[in-house]
């Protein structure tokens, strides 16, 4: 499906500009009376990408996405789609849709009724709409479904079904906010699985709101990770995990290990703060364990706790200097590989120096 957005529009010239950097913010500040929830926010989406702006409550994330929207104005900065200036163009003329959360079906119209309302509402005739509804909730893979009504669907058929209602009006990017927060753990994982091969078959640009760092991690071409109204890091999903540039984008992304600069100087001779992952962290269990390269930091310690999580298990080691380290190991049940120390054990862990994450 091309994206395209209503003919005549200001969203239409938009969607014919030629692509790069097709949605960006420059400089965006938002004020609610003295508060400002966003500060000075460069940000740049491109044609076809999936963008996750992934923060904890409170970030600005999705007071980003309603002024992208046009629900909220901008106190300052500006707006392009597509190229064109759209700051403070109304929010049906811009060639955007939004879903949401709570999936706001009609509760008296059939499913075919509901994705087929906002063409209805552009004056589509009837036919022309038939054909749009079909192709439309095709793609969500509910055909089956066309003749029902909301309340017979699950939560993650209502949410595709809201999804088939914003795709069909062909917008040239769509805003989601948190689409899947009402959903079980495991319908949620689905869904994931779902919306990336949809926005993949419809090439349109989404930006996705997440405070679910996994659901990022999972979805995302690139994250953009917001703290306080500003964006810490915009990198690939492997970027911000990886290679984490402030503590908080370290924390906020899972479990890590930050050593603070004085002991990390004193270990690696870095004179910063570092992070490292605890899955790269080995356990040497007895002397034998020796490390193989020659690029390892090796830290002695004792075992303060063992934790079982299923896929792995988490040893924390108490080293000098109040350091605790945390070596994660993948539970293979293949003997050799899993954990056998308990708890006051004296151990050593070692990871290779390149896999650490500087922190400037
Ligand atoms: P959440 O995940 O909880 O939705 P968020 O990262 O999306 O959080 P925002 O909803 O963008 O955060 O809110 C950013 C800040 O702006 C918060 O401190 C919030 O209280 C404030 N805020 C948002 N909307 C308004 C409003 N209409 N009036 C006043 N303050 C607001």
């Amino acid at each position: 499906m091309p994206p395209t957005a209503a003919p005549g529009t200001a969203a239409d010239s938009a969607a014919h500009t030629a692509g790069r950097g097709d949605v960006v913010l420059s400089q965006v500040t938002k004020t609610f009376g003295s508060m400002t929830a966003v500060h000075d926010l460069d940000l740049e989406v491109q044609a076809g990408e999936f963008l996750s702006m992934l923060g904890p409550s409170g970030s600005g994330k999705t007071t980003v996405l309603r002024m992208i929207a046009g629900f909220e104005d901008v106190t300052s900065g500006s707006i392009r789609i597509g190229g064109d200036e759209i700051t403070r163009i109304p929010p049906h003329q811009r060639p955007v849709n939004t879903v949401f959360q709570d999936y706001a079906l009609f509760p008296h119209l059939t499913i075919a009724e509901n994705v087929a309302y906002g063409l209805k509402v552009r004056g589509q005739s009837r036919a022309a709409r038939q054909a749009a509804v079909a192709e439309a909730i095709d793609q969500v893979r509910l055909g089956h479904v066309a003749d029902r009504l909301p309340h017979q669907l699950s939560g993650g058929q209502r949410q595709r079904i809201a999804l088939a209602r914003a795709l069909i009006l062909r917008p040239r990017v769509l805003l989601l906010d948190e689409p899947l927060g009402a959903l079980d753990k495991q319908l949620r994982e689905e869904m994931q699985i779902e919306l990336k091969r949809i926005q993949r078959d419809v090439g349109i640009t989404f930006i996705f709101v997440t405070h679910d760092q996994e659901e990022a991690l999972t979805l995302s071409d690139r994250v953009a990770v917001f703290n306080d109204g500003r964006i810490e890091q915009v990198g690939t999903a492997r970027e911000v995990y990886e290679y984490p540039q402030t503590e908080f984008v370290a924390r906020f992304l899972g479990l890590s290990n930050i050593l603070p600069a004085p002991v990390a100087e004193k270990l690696t001779g870095t004179a910063a703060a570092i992070s490292i992952r605890p899955e790269r962290v080995r356990l040497l269990e007895r002397d034998a364990d020796a490390p193989t390269t020659a690029g390892d930091v090796v830290v002695e310690g004792t075992v303060a706790e063992i934790v079982y999580t299923g896929p792995t298990t988490r040893v924390l080691v108490d080293a000098a200097d109040g350091l605790r380290l945390i070596a994660e190991t993948q539970n293979t049940h293949h003997p050799a590989a899993d954990v056998h120390v308990t708890r006051g054990d004296r151990v050593r862990v070692a990871w290779a120096a390149d896999h650490a994450a500087v922190l400037p």
